[in-house]
């Protein structure tokens, strides 16, 4: 697929997330808060509490979502020209017996900072690149780690605190609408008696969650217009929750799998590059002791440890300086590498 067509692509989705977002500040704050809690119910206390709780979160939730998708062509870019490998003193990674850096040949060769990857999508290399999220349409790198899993996080907390007062009213509604759509002529003809409504919307439970928004379609028509929304059965807000909950349980499994990445000091790119049969092999080059070797794909170049894993992403301030700054390498990486060149010497000699 096309950058443009990538792009295009993201941008609806972007649009879907944005109106998400603002679709469930209505609902919690206008609809459920005030019409139903604090004017229908007279709770001001429980109904002023959940609009302030829901006033500050939501609010924050699309803040840290737009703020992940700017810079899609500028954070993180490398600006450093390519290094003169004799003057380097420190260990660093390289491509080759030789000790040369990489270079990105879609960047017109330009150098290729250690754990930097050129981005199909975005068009440009990025360094400490993790992994290209299509949900915020942008790269998500080492230094954008702490919001991204702020958003992860979040969207299951918003979820919990919007559904608090209404759940119960929900499950009786969703019960409801589930009998009525079972019992109806129409929806047993077109649905329930249809073998597809075991197979095309999610297999048996796409079945009952389409047969669940038939019954809401069909109770429709017995709606009051005197009475809140939250007081009779409502297809929006079974969908809104359906469609956050899912996100929630989405957003909530890939917290796991990131936190579990972050502290074994891996990124994303490096799982999957670990995983893969032919992938090139990595080099590391200590020039002290003139040793370059190389370093499988599956073994933890950059983990320096459960705790300087965490704190490299929550503690670390931004680098401001104009120079570049190397990543430190696995100091257990380096002791192999002296151990079998010792050995490999020993034995030639
Ligand atoms: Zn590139
Ligand atoms: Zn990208």
């Amino acid at each position: 697929m096309t950058s443009r067509a990538n792009l295009i692509i993201e941008l609806c989705i972007q649009i879907f997330i944005l109106s998400l977002i603002g679709y469930t500040l209505y609902l919690t704050t206008i609809e459920i808060a005030i019409k139903w809690l604090i004017n229908y119910r007279s709770q001001r206390l429980i109904g002023g509490a959940y609009l302030a709780t829901l006033l500050f979160l939501i609010p924050l939730l699309g803040t840290v979502y737009v703020s992940l998708t700017l810079g899609r062509r500028t954070h993180n870019v490398p600006r450093y020209p390519l290094p003169d490998t004799d003057d380097l003193t420190e260990p660093y990674e390289c491509i080759n017996s030789s000790g040369d850096l990489a270079t990105c040949a879609k960047c017109n060769g330009a150098w290729k900072p250690p754990r930097t990857h050129h981005c199909s999508t975005c068009g440009v290399c990025r360094m400490e690149f993790d992994h290209h999220c299509p949900w915020v349409g942008n790269c998500v790198t080492k230094s954008r780690l702490k919001p991204f899993l702020a958003l992860l996080i979040l969207t299951p907390v918003v979820f919990l605190v919007s559904i608090l007062p209404v759940y119960g009213p929900l499950l009786r509604n969703i019960a409801l609408a589930l009998k009525v759509s079972q019992s109806d002529p129409w929806a047993q003809r077109v649905w329930w008696d249809w073998y597809g409504s075991w197979i095309f919307v999610g297999g048996p439970p796409g079945r009952f969650a389409f047969g669940i928004v038939l019954g809401f379609w069909i109770l429709r028509a017995e709606r009051k217009p005197d009475v809140p929304l939250m007081e009779q059965p409502n297809l929006r807000l079974f969908v809104i929750c359906a469609l956050v909950l899912l996100f929630s349980l989405f957003t909530l499994a890939l917290a796991a799998w990131i936190t579990k990445d972050l502290v074994r000091g891996v990124t994303t790119l490096d799982g999957i590059k670990g995983r893969r049969e032919n992938q090139p092999l990595r080099f590391a080059c200590i020039p002290g002791a003139r040793i370059v070797a190389a370093v499988p794909n599956d073994e933890r170049l950059y983990d320096l440890g459960f705790r300087s894993n965490i704190e490299s992403v929550f503690c670390t301030p931004q680098p401001t300086s104009r120079t570049y700054v190397w990543p430190k390498i696995n100091p257990s990486v380096l002791e192999r590498l002296r151990k079998t060149s010792e050995s490999n010497s020993i034995t030639t000699s």
